[in-house]
């Protein structure tokens, strides 16, 4: 895609579709060279999570095709507003557009036709309904038909996004992708997790804190979860997880960046003893067990699930420090996590990113309503 970008920098039509190992990198190149492409189709190009290099860099796109894009990320296709003669947007089974994209789409001044289907947009949307009303000349077009290809891993072992794929990372880049999918069929109640728009290596987590202050009252709804009340109830922690090209054999680093009083976090680093921060921080202190807890058979659900039930843990303190000192930090802490901006991700304050799971949360609404009546 480099030399296709470099060669025909007067490029006005191109079709990747099926090219399912090219990355958000050789989007970029196309991007960054061939300002008169008018037309692009990179139908099933799972591995693409953003159109941005191209919204940035090709100004006279009229026509952009991203069907079974599965993995595109919606804020990316925001900034498409930028193509102003752009006619025609396919982003049938981009499963995470949802209603927001539609919103966006009244701005796109000169779109004649939209494709949607296996989205996440609802059919009756009132956004729908608005920009049926707003923009009567575009024609929406909604399939039903058709189903979100199951991505074969054999197909995906190139990364989502820009990582460079090397004989040495292409094992831990198949581990990852593997550990999304899995992550997408089981989501947790407590904690969050995606790879960043540039690289599968760095994953950005949220922790929620277990327990609420309304639920010190209806207990049951915990008990429900298995979950108890903690100090950190209400607070969101966000949490770097960085994978080394060696992944599974070798575990992730995790590190906290937002404040976490808690007796097994020193300097932003979780000591969990699946974590190669555990072994890098008893080795530095010479103290305690030099036990590894982490198997190559472990996945980052694995993880995620340790750190849930690592906030649970706060009572335990195997070097005996007084928790009263943590305990005092925490109500402090949970405010400024909660004011936190992440400077390399979309998460803001009111904005989680990557947020959580909306199964959980309608399923304790709805045993709060019938326990309430
Ligand atoms: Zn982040």
């Amino acid at each position: 895609m480099d030399k296709i970008a470099h060669g025909c920098p007067l490029l006005t039509s191109l079709s990747v579709k099926g090219c399912n190992l090219l990355t958000n990198q050789a989007l970029s190149s196309i991007g960054s060279r061939c300002k008169h492409l008018k037309t692009l189709n990179c139908s099933k190009c799972y591995c693409i999570t953003s159109i941005v290099a191209i919204a940035d860099g090709c100004p006279n796109l009229e026509e952009l095709i991203l069907t079974d894009c599965q993995y595109i990320t919606e804020e990316s296709m925001f900034t498409l507003d930028k193509c102003e003669k752009l006619k025609f947007l396919d982003v049938f089974g981009c499963r995470y557009v949802t209603d927001n994209l539609l919103k966006y789409v009244e701005d796109f001044p000169a779109l004649e036709e939209l494709q949607l289907g296996m989205n996440k947009i609802m059919d009756q949307s009132h956004a729908l309904k608005e920009l049926q009303t707003t923009k009567p000349s575009l024609r929406i077009v909604q399939t039903r038909q058709g189903r979100v290809v199951d991505n074969p891993i054999g197909a995906l072992d190139a990364s989502a996004g820009g990582t460079p794929i090397t004989p040495q990372n292409s094992s831990a880049l198949r581990s990852l992708l593997r550990d999304l999918k899995e992550i997408e069929k089981n989501p947790l109640p407590l904690v969050s997790a995606l790879p960043l728009e540039n690289t599968m290596f760095v994953w950005h987590c949220n922790l929620k804190g277990p327990g609420t202050c309304f639920t010190r009252r209806f207990s049951f709804i915990l008990t429900h979860c298995r979950l108890e009340n903690t100090p950190y109830a209400g607070a969101i922690f966000h949490i770097q997880l960085t994978f080394p090209s060696t992944y599974p054999s070798t575990p992730p680093s995790a590190t906290i960046l937002t404040q976490l009083p808690h007796p097994h976090v020193h300097n932003d680093k979780i000591c969990l003893d699946i974590l190669s921060d555990f072994q890098t921080y008893f080795e530095e202190n010479k103290t305690g067990p030099r036990t590894r807890g982490w198997s190559s058979a472990y996945t980052v659900q694995t993880i995620l699930l340790q750190l849930q039930a690592f906030l649970m843990e706060y009572k335990e303190n195997s070097e005996g420090r007084p928790l009263d000192q943590y305990l005092s930090k925490i109500p402090q802490a949970i405010k400024t996590a909660n004011q936190f901006s992440c400077p390399t991700c979309s998460h803001r304050p009111g904005q989680t990113w990557p947020p959580f799971h909306v199964r959980y949360y309608l399923s304790l609404c709805m045993l709060f309503l019938i326990m309430l009546c």
